[in-house]
């Protein structure tokens, strides 16, 4: 079914004028070096995250602006100015450089709640020239020692509940000196860890940041390990100016806006989006520690009157699934955009968003490796439902083919990227040679297929390992799954190629069904009726199976790998990011 545009009228309520107006204008004049001088560098060559992202401010009228508003589980709020932040990230770069003898290049890991510590953690272990690394909190023992171990962490910055979780791996974690407990109230059960709160009781407030290259590492982020084995994706320095251009040109974040990103910092868009973005624009963060929950999340919107929210698909699903009715007790006037990373946001959820905020979700596309947004939606242009929108104007976007080739407008292929933009992933953490395979003839390979139409508009297909080959199509389970969730009693779908010995593979799907809908033959029916009138006949699942849910990442993304292996009765592979049930 063909969805029809959404203008970009929603704008035009607000007296804030977006920040990018004219697209083309700036995709053809675009210069990062241009962008660059907005930003604080120490001199041409060293730049340090940190000190973007929050001392800068120091110098203007944002000194004593807020800059995080968090609120925890329990509704207590804390509130930290830019100046704030900037005195305890100097305490806390004091404790690692004088206390625990962190040098520049050292990991530095954080595997703790969604709670200031970890925002105040890790800009005063970037200001201390260290390589952060945020672990979700949702972590299990075995996730968390692959991380520590894969990447020689020095230091661990954690909380009592959370130690408890893996304590039986610390002892395989042989370059681990010091671990360093958030106590908020809680008691340290081992006498060898440090307590944050006394190391930051005695820390000086004055610190003078590492004047870090621009080139040297920063971040480190594990991919959410949907296909595969999560790899330890590199960033350097330079990699802000991605997340503030960004901010800036596809988020519109303005000094006056109160900005709310769910991620959680444990995944790249809550280090990306969740701190350098929004801070480095000025912007104001609301942050909530808990997790989903529909009421809630709608009251935050409304008692803290965001202005524009970053979410993922899988949520919004997850609101839709809770119904229509319950959001039309809140108000949602404050919101001026919405926005939408981490999986193909279904066109459904496109239109739904409109109807009830009044707003649409602005789709974007990026991977842990590209480091910020590099496909986009942007305010100032109309969205078609079901498109991830137009590159970046810093971003040269492309498809090719196997032999790697540009292929025309309209053909399905890879997607591709011209290297060299400045938050580009620099390694693999240890697998240099993977890095390195995955460019190819001046492109960077990014493992997804899509297509882009006349209009320059982006259309996602699917992951390169998840593209079903059946009697000689190819066929994206994206399509597949965005038809079968319009149907009214469909929640969520997961769409896998089983192997036939005819047709090579047939589409199956995984359906999980809406509150109140029985898993029926009849209804099995209707829903392979209701998808074979609206895809080609190729495409139309030839089986359908129940579930209660779909196996996914903690990042919620569908996991098809798991799906295809059970089905087949072979091995899962790597689980360690699999939510629980
Ligand atoms: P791994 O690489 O370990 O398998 P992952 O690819 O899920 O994990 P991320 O870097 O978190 O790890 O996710 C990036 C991927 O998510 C993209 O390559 C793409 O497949 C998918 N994705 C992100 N945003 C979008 C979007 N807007 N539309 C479609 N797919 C998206
Ligand atoms: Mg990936």
């Amino acid at each position: 079914m063909e969805y029809p545009r959404i203008t970009k009228s929603a704008l035009e309520d607000f007296s804030v004028k977006p920040n990018l107006q004219d697209y083309q204008k700036i995709y053809e004049n675009f210069s990062w070096d241009k962008l660059a001088q907005e930003l604080d560098w120490f001199d041409s060559e060293h730049i340090n995250i940190a000190h973007v992202a929050i001392d800068a401010h120091l110098k203007t009228d944002r000194k004593n602006k807020k800059a995080m508003i968090w609120e925890g589980k329990k509704g207590d709020v804390e509130e930290y100015t830019f100046s704030d932040l900037s005195q305890l990230s100097n305490k806390f770069a004091n404790v690692l450089v004088n206390k625990l003898g962190i040098q520049k290049g050292d990991r530095v890991f954080f595997f703790l709640e969604r709670i200031p510590e970890i925002y105040i953690g890790i800009l005063g272990a970037l200001k201390a020239g260290g390589v952060i690394g945020p672990l979700f909190s949702a972590f299990g023992p075995d996730a968390a020692r692959d991380r520590l171990e894969d990447s020689e962490a020095k230091v661990l910055v954690t909380s009592p509940a959370l130690k408890k979780k893996i304590e039986d791996v610390i002892p395989e974690l042989p370059a681990l000196e010091n671990i360093v407990m958030v106590q908020r109230g809680k008691e340290i059960s081992d006498s060898n860890d440090l307590s944050y709160e006394e190391l930051m009781a005695e820390a000086s407030e004055s610190f003078d940041i590492v004047k870090t290259h621009k080139e040297d590492y920063a971040i480190m982020h594990y991919t959410s390990g949907t296909t595969g084995k999560p790899k330890g994706a590199v960033h350097v320095h330079e990699a802000v100016l991605g997340h503030y251009a960004t901010g800036k040109y596809v988020l519109d974040l303005q000094k006056e806006d109160i900005y709310w990103c769910t991620a959680d910092p444990g995944w790249v868009t809550g280090t990306s989006y969740g701190m350098f973005g929004p801070w480095s624009n000025g912007a104001t963060q609301a942050i909530y520690e808990g997790g989903f929950s529909a009421k809630r999340w709608y009251k935050f919107i409304e008692q803290r009157k965001i202005t524009i929210w970053y979410t993922a698909p899988t949520a919004i699903r997850m609101l839709m699934k809770t119904g229509d009715q319950l959001p039309g007790a809140y108000n949602f006037d404050s919101l001026r955009t919405l926005y939408s990373v981490g999986e193909p946001l279904n066109p459904e959820a496109v239109v739904w968003g409109e109807t009830i905020f009044g707003k649409a979700f602005h789709d974007n596309w990026w991977q842990t490796e590209t480091g910020s947004i590099m496909i986009a939606n942007y305010p100032i242009q109309d969205i078609k439902p079901g498109s991830m929108g137009r590159p970046f104007p810093g971003i040269t976007a492309g498809i090719i083919d196997d032999s790697f080739n540009e292929m025309a407008s309209g053909e399905e292929g890879n997607l591709a990227l011209r290297p060299g933009w400045p938050s580009m992933f620099r390694t693999y953490w240890k697998k240099e040679e993977m890095y390195q395979s995955r460019f190819q003839n001046g492109w960077y390979i990014t493992g997804d297929r899509a297509k882009r139409d006349n209009e320059g508009y982006f259309w996602f297909v699917g992951r390169t390992d998840d593209v079903i080959n059946t009697a000689g199509h190819l066929v994206g389970p994206f399509e597949v799954e965005s038809v079968l969730i319009e149907h009214p009693a469909v929640a969520e779908a997961g769409v896998i190629g089983k192997p036939d010995p005819i047709a090579m593979e047939v589409v199956k799907a995984f359906v999980s069904l809406k509150v109140g809908y029985e898993p029926t033959d009849e209804l099995q029916l209707d829903i392979q009726k209701f998808a074979m009138k609206r895809l080609a006949s190729a495409a139309a699942p030839r089986e359908i199976e129940f579930v209660d849910s779909l196996p996914k990442t903690r990042s919620g993304k569908i996991m098809r790998r798991l799906l295809k292996a059970k089905e087949l009765g072979l091995p899962l592979g790597d689980t360690s990011t699999l939510e629980d049930d």
